[in-house]
């Protein structure tokens, strides 16, 4: 019998501990197992190959993400980096024009390095990924919301006009409550643990999922063999934070709607991108393959990149920080955060302003977060 979201996310991958009868997955807190003979083994051998801590934690991502294969590791980047090794040198990419940061310097100050290459363009337009495609590729990486302009790509149709390729969906922004890229065609899913998944700002961590057998179990190896795992407190921390992951991204879209269509009236706001508004360019996407909209907005002010600055400085219970995906309130200014690695024309092909603003609206009381904005207009 198949289980709702919420039940999955309570007890999928765990049992109570077969020798106390603990009901919490303990934190196998051991580098190595004890063998009662030369490799006769309880099925753990050395801890970087598996712990019990992690097998559970990937037990319960694969069954939220409506995925048959799970690998966790030691942040979304070590992830990526599990991806793109993978692929190896010679392997190109064919990839969104407005991805995270981080993952852009990936590609660009590290794997082209080794020999990949990377074409972007913008995902929300299957054409143009159809004719990037045209010429021959290994992968489409797409992430959908993007970060930080929150653009909509249409998942279905880009597993269409992909054909062979496999396509990559990075579903850090949605969550599995919220969107499930691989029912809707792709072939791998990604993860930041980090955010919504862990859900709490205490962890750093990454996963891959997918119903590719082989692909797995390359992943899997390559985890292993290269050596980017999560320790056992950390895969426990995001295992406790998946048991509530429904509640509080329910909470996360409640604000964020509310929120959102605050600031849209807004005298002192140019524009506000949240895919939850029906004047968002992907609004009628995001319905399609979405349950929810999410957690996150951008947004301009009228008075550009220094009044854009200085109003992420005003506020209070929205805290100046990187990251995204935790219970409390998060502002920043990508331009010169969490996207400054991307260069300006790059950020100027993907549409988005220097002086944009971004939220992670988290789940303190509504009334809170907006008095807080308020005030930060001044
Ligand atoms: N993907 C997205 C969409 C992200 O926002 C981030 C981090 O902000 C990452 C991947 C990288 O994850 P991590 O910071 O866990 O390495």
């Amino acid at each position: 019998m198949s289980h709702g979201f919420g039940t999955r996310a309570i007890h999928a991958g765990q049992q109570p501990d077969p020798t106390t009868g603990a009901i919490m997955t303990p934190i196998y807190q051991t580098s190595t197992f004890v063998q009662e003979a030369p490799a006769q083994h309880k099925g753990y051998v050395y801890a970087r190959g598996d712990n019990p801590t992690r097998q559970a934690l990937e037990g319960c991502l694969a069954a939220l993400e409506d995925a048959e294969f799970a690998t966790a590791t030691s942040s979304g980047l070590a992830a990526e980096t599990i991806v793109l090794t993978d692929l190896g040198a010679g392997a190109r990419v064919v990839a969104g024009n407005d991805l995270y940061g981080g993952t852009y310097r990936l590609f660009e100050k590290v794997f082209r390095n080794l020999g990949l290459t990377f074409d972007f363009v913008d995902t929300t337009d299957p054409a143009a990924v159809a004719a990037a495609l045209e010429t021959k590729a290994d992968l489409l990486w797409v992430e959908t919301p993007t970060n930080p302009t929150l653009k909509i790509a249409d998942i279905r149709k880009l597993a269409e006009v992909s054909g062979d390729v496999p396509m990559l969906v990075d579903n850090t922004f949605a969550s599995p409550y919220l969107q499930r890229p691989l029912t809707l065609g792709a072939d791998v899913v990604l993860h930041s643990m980090t955010k919504y998944l862990g859900g709490h700002s205490d962890v750093i961590g990454g996963t891959l999922m997918t119903n590719d057998a082989a692909r797995a179990d390359r992943y899997a190896k390559l985890t292993n063999w290269t050596g980017p795992v999560p320790g056992p407190m950390d895969s426990f921390l995001v295992l406790r934070g998946l048991k509530t992951l429904h509640v509080r991204m329910d909470r996360h879209c409640d604000n964020a709607e509310a929120l959102a269509a605050w600031l849209h009236e807004h005298p002192q706001v140019e524009r506000v991108y949240y895919p939850g508004l029906p004047s968002h360019a992907g609004h009628e996407v995001a319905k399609a393959q979405m349950d929810r909209f999410g957690g996150m907005i951008s947004l301009e002010l009228k008075g550009g990149v220094e009044e854009g600055k200085a109003f992420c400085s005003r506020t209070k219970v929205f805290s100046l920080a990187e990251s995204l995906g935790g219970v409390e309130s998060l502002i920043e200014h990508p331009a010169s955060m969490t996207h400054a690695s991307v260069p300006a024309e790059e950020r100027r092909k993907a549409g988005f302003a220097d002086g944009l603003i971004r939220l992670s609206v988290g789940i303190e009381d509504l009334e809170d977060l907006r008095d807080d904005l308020d005030q930060a207009f001044g």
